[in-house]
Parts: structure tokens; C-alpha cells; sequence
């Protein structure tokens, strides 16, 4: 793809172009686009190729400030907007993601690596949570009761106000729609920090929110990194931040959000333990293991990352690598973001093996023909990793599977327990009173049963526990409206001859 082809649309190249000639992101302010005030700027990577495709500036704290006013004009008109009103606009949204799906998935290949039927999954998931918000004007109507003769309680729920979503680079469409629909649908405004190395398919969102007939100030993008962050959680006038990234910075972002008295749910890392008994019917298990081990390279907070055998699993652990070998880069496997992630993700098989794991598939030194500056790393399954090793522990973000050795259920769960991380886990096993013992016992909050990558789909809600999330509730379904929202009660009596009482 050219750089031209690149652009989102015209916005992203009118007249802006960084000194080394590649597209200038923008920022979108009260529906316009808007050069940053940053003086510091990032590449934008297209990691399929490790060509540098776009410009980011890291913007500072005047450019959310700037945002921050658009977005909190926005909200006097949007927050009286009936709230039917305001979910036609996501109607209309939702059919310009269908048509725009190709080159929505196309952008979203393009700047994270990911192949294009995992990017079109992405986009069929930001369909669905979109298909959600517009549901949600039947989920909400208010509470009313005569509670003394002639006195009515009610209860309404309201918006928050301006409200910030900070995303990682994983998901550089669905993520940012984890919270964009529900939170606009609930009558919010919303500022919108998109990851630094993902910053193009946030335009094409903005864009297409606008075409749906979102009024301007009411969605806004700053992008940036840290500076822009810090920013947001000290903006006297943004209510609630959701962040969703690694676990080091949801600790830091809550941590400052709430000591400014927000609002916030953090979302952090993750080390998905998968639990495999002989009883586990082979080829489910091996081709589901497999696809979750692998599936976006491995950089996804559900994806498998340690392999519990309990007991003999031999027979699953060589179609699981049979399955392995089949999961090709370039083809059917897509790149890592960076050039940094490669590496890391290597130094962790490497280590791993100096430290006495057995590597029966390996992924390490991988060239593409055509693409050899890509950043690359091949499917790697790793046996006999013990409990106390550094990659059975941290999270990896990468197409690796260790396998620990456990002789019963219990022990299996001690180590799935151990870790300080509570995403994701799955059973493998036709015992469903074993899966139940499993389910009963973990510590995470989606758990999966013969299912590799258990995501609840929409209305199911999305969110872990322990340090794989901070803050209360689930970030997308049901939770999400008790996020973005604040009830209000009123009490009211009209006729001055009703009955008398003590609240009256
Ligand atoms: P990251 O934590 O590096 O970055 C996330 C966001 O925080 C980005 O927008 C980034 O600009 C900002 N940021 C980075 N450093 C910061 C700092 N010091 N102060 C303030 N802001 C900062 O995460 P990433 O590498 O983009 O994404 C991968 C991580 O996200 C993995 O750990 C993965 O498990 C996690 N993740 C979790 C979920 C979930 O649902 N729990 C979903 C997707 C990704």
C-alpha cells in the first residue's frame, strides 16, 4: 500500500505532511481537524513491512484542554438530546461500519500487523458492541413509585458529563469501541486518547460518527502518550476515565484519576492459564489452543499463555504442535507491532530454554519472503516450563505457549491462582463435573470451557479480575451503563390535599 492509499481520507494529508514527507496525524476538535501543539512527534509503523507510514504528535496538556472545551459545549445540546435520538445516529453508524468494513479491516492490517480476517473479526466486534448501544434506550428507562399517598419517587438516569477513553495498540478499532457507543448512546461527550502506534483508524471512526450525524464536540481525539494522559486524569472537567492497556500503566492511570476524584476503570494485562486433562476431546483442544496461543500474534490480553497438562496429555500436546506448524507468518499469521516486541518476545523463548524448557516448536529468527523487514515471531510452544520461571509468569504478548507438568486438578489451580493477573481461563475436558470443580475455583473473570479465547459476546459484559482490571464493573454491556451514568432521584407531591404522613 502507498502512503497515499494509507490516508483515511483527504483530512490526514491536506497540508500536512511531517518534515520526513509522511501524512501528519491530525487532532479532531469540535468536528475539525487540528494540527497538535506537540513538538515532539512518533512514527507510525506499518510493522507488516517495518515501514514508517504516518507521523504522531505526542500532544501536550493545551491540546486536551482544548478538547476538553469543545467536549464539555458539546454536552449541554447532546445530554438534552432524547436519548431515542441520540441512538438513531448509531444506527446510521452501524450500517457505515458494514459498508465500510474492508477498508476499515484494511487500515486497522495496515498500522498493527494484524492479518486481514482478524481485522475484520475486529470490526465485526465493534458492529456488535455498536449493535448494543443502540439497544440500550430499552435497557434504561427510569424507576417510578407512589411511595406515600399522593408522593412519587422517581428515578432517572443521567450522564456524567466529558468523559476520556485511553486504548492500547491491540485493538485499534474495537477497543476504542468498547466505549464509544455506550458512553455517547448514554449522553456523554467523550475524548478519545487512541494509542500512539495505532493512531489511523480512530480518523476513520471520527469520520464515520460524523457522517452518522454526530454533532461536533461530542466525540474528540487528542492523540499522544503519556503527556496527553497525565492530562486527562488532571482535567478538573472530565468526569470518568476508562483506560485499557498493561497492568504498569491502568495502576498508574487509576491511581492518578482517582486521586483527582474521577471516575475510573482500568483495564490491565493478562496471563491466561488453559487447564488440559486427558479427557479433553484431542482435536477440539489442540486446534482451539492453537488459535488462541496465536491468534493476533499472540497479543491479545485472552490469549492463551500457559498450558496446564494435568496428567498424560501427550497425544493433545503433539497435535497441538501439528496444529502450530500450520500457523505460517506472512500467511496466516500476521506480525508483532515493533521491532521491540519482536525482540522481547524472543529473549523470553530464549531465556526460557537456557533456563531448562524443552522447545518443541519454534518461532524465533522468522523472514517473510518480501516483507524481510517485518517484525515477525513464528508460533513457539515450550514443554516442561517450570511454575518459578520468568515466562510462566510475565505476561509475554506473543504466539508462545508454555506447558507446565501437574499431576492433579488442584495443583493445576494453585498455579493458575498464583498469578497476580485474573483475565481469562479455560478448561479442556468432557468431565463437566471436572469443568465445574475448574469454573468454581478460578481466579479470573471470563472463563472459558473447551473455548480457547473466551470473549462473552454483546450483552454478555467484557472484564477480568485481580490485576487484569482496576476500578468496579465490566467495561462494555450492562456494566457500562452503570459507568457512564449517575442516578438521580426526585420526590414529588402535586396535590396539596393529599394525605399527610412523615416524609410528607
Ligand atoms: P500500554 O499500557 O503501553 O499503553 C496503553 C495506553 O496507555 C496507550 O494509549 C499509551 O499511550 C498510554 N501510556 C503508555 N505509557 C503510559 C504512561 N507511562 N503514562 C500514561 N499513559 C501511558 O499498553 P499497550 O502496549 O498499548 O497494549 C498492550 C497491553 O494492553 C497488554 O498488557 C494487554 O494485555 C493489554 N490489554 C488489555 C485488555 C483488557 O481487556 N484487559 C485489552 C487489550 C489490551
Amino acid at each position: 500500500m502507498t502512503h497515499q492509499s494509507l490516508a483515511p481520507s483527504k483530512t490526514l494529508t491536506a497540508g500536512t505532511r511531517s518534515s520526513n514527507g509522511t501524512p501528519l496525524v491530525l487532532n479532531y476538535i469540535n468536528g475539525k481537524w487540528v494540527g497538535s501543539r506537540a513538538t515532539n512527534f512518533l512514527p507510525v509503523m506499518n510493522p507488516s513491512i517495518g515501514q514508517q507510514i504516518a507521523s504522531v504528535p505526542l500532544s501536550t496538556a493545551h491540546d486536551v484542554d482544548d478538547a476538553v472545551g469543545a467536549s464539555d459545549h458539546a454536552f449541554a445540546s447532546w445530554s438534552t438530546t432524547p436519548i431515542k435520538e441520540r441512538a438513531q445516529v448509531f444506527y446510521r453508524y452501524k450500517t457505515l461500519l458494514e459498508k465500510n468494513i474492508d477498508a476499515l479491516s484494511a487500515l486497522v492490517h495496515e498500522e498493527n500487523g494484524k492479518t486481514m480476517s482478524e481485522a475484520s473479526a475486529e470490526i465485526e466486534k465493534a458492529i456488535e458492541v455498536t449493535e448494543f448501544a443502540c439497544s440500550i434506550p430499552q435497557l434504561v428507562p427510569g424507576e417510578i413509585l407512589e411511595v406515600s399517598r399522593g408522593v412519587e419517587c422517581r428515578i432517572d438516569r443521567c450522564p456524567l458529563g466529558v468523559v476520556a477513553s485511553i486504548t492500547p495498540f491491540n485493538f485499534p478499532s474495537m477497543v476504542p469501541h468498547w466505549t464509544i457507543p455506550n458512553a455517547l448512546v448514554l449522553g456523554n461527550t467523550m475524548i478519545l486518547k487512541p494509542s500512539q502506534q495505532v493512531p489511523l483508524s480512530s480518523l476513520r471512526i471520527a469520520e464515520l460518527l460524523k457522517e452518522a450525524g454526530l454533532p461536533d464536540g461530542v466525540f474528540n481525539i487528542v492523540h499522544g502518550a503519556q503527556e496527553a494522559v497525565k492530562a486527562i486524569c488532571d482535567h478538573p472537567l472530565i468526569q470518568a476515565v476508562t483506560f485499557v492497556g498493561s497492568t504498569r500503566v491502568a495502576k498508574i492511570v487509576y491511581a492518578r484519576a482517582t486521586s483527582r476524584l474521577k471516575r475510573a476503570l482500568c483495564l490491565g494485562g493478562a496471563k491466561n492459564h488453559l487447564i488440559v486433562l486427558p479427557d479433553a476431546n484431542e482435536g477440539m483442544a489442540a486446534s482451539n489452543i492453537a488459535v488462541s496461543m496465536s491468534g493476533c500474534t499472540g497479543q491479545r490480553c485472552m490469549a492463551a499463555s500457559v498450558m496446564i497438562a494435568v496428567g498424560e496429555v501427550d497425544h493433545i500436546i503433539g497435535r497441538l504442535c501439528e496444529e502450530a506448524k500450520k500457523i505460517i507468518p506472512g500467511k496466516n499469521l500476521g506480525s508483532v507491532i515493533s521491532k521491540e516486541a519482536k525482540e522481547r518476545i524472543e529473549r523470553y523463548i530464549t531465556e526460557a530454554e537456557h533456563d531448562g524448557a524443552t522447545v518443541l516448536v519454534d518461532g524465533r529468527g522468522v523472514k517473510v519472503e518480501g516483507k524481510e523487514e517485518g517484525y515477525y515471531v513464528g508460533p513457539t510452544v515450550l514443554d516442561y516450563v517450570r511454575p518459578d520461571m520468568k515466562i510462566a509468569q510475565e505476561e509475554v504478548f506473543g504466539p508462545v505457549l508454555s506447558i507446565l507438568r501437574v499431576k492433579t486438578v488442584d495443583e493445576a489451580l494453585k498455579i493458575q491462582n498464583s498469578s497476580p493477573y485474573g483475565n481469562a481461563a479455560s478448561v479442556f475436558t468432557q468431565s463437566g463435573r471436572t469443568a465445574r470443580y475448574i469454573i468454581e475455583r478460578a481466579s479470573a473473570g471470563m472463563i472459558g470451557v473447551n473455548i480457547g479465547v473466551p470473549v462473552p459476546r454483546e450483552p454478555f459484559s467484557f472484564g477480568g479480575w485481580n490485576e487484569s482490571i482496576f476500578g468496579t464493573g465490566d467495561i462494555t454491556g450492562k456494566s457500562s451503563i452503570e459507568f457512564f451514568t449517575k442516578l438521580k432521584k426526585t420526590t414529588t407531591k402535586w396535590d396539596p390535599e393529599a394525605k399527610k404522613n412523615w416524609m410528607s
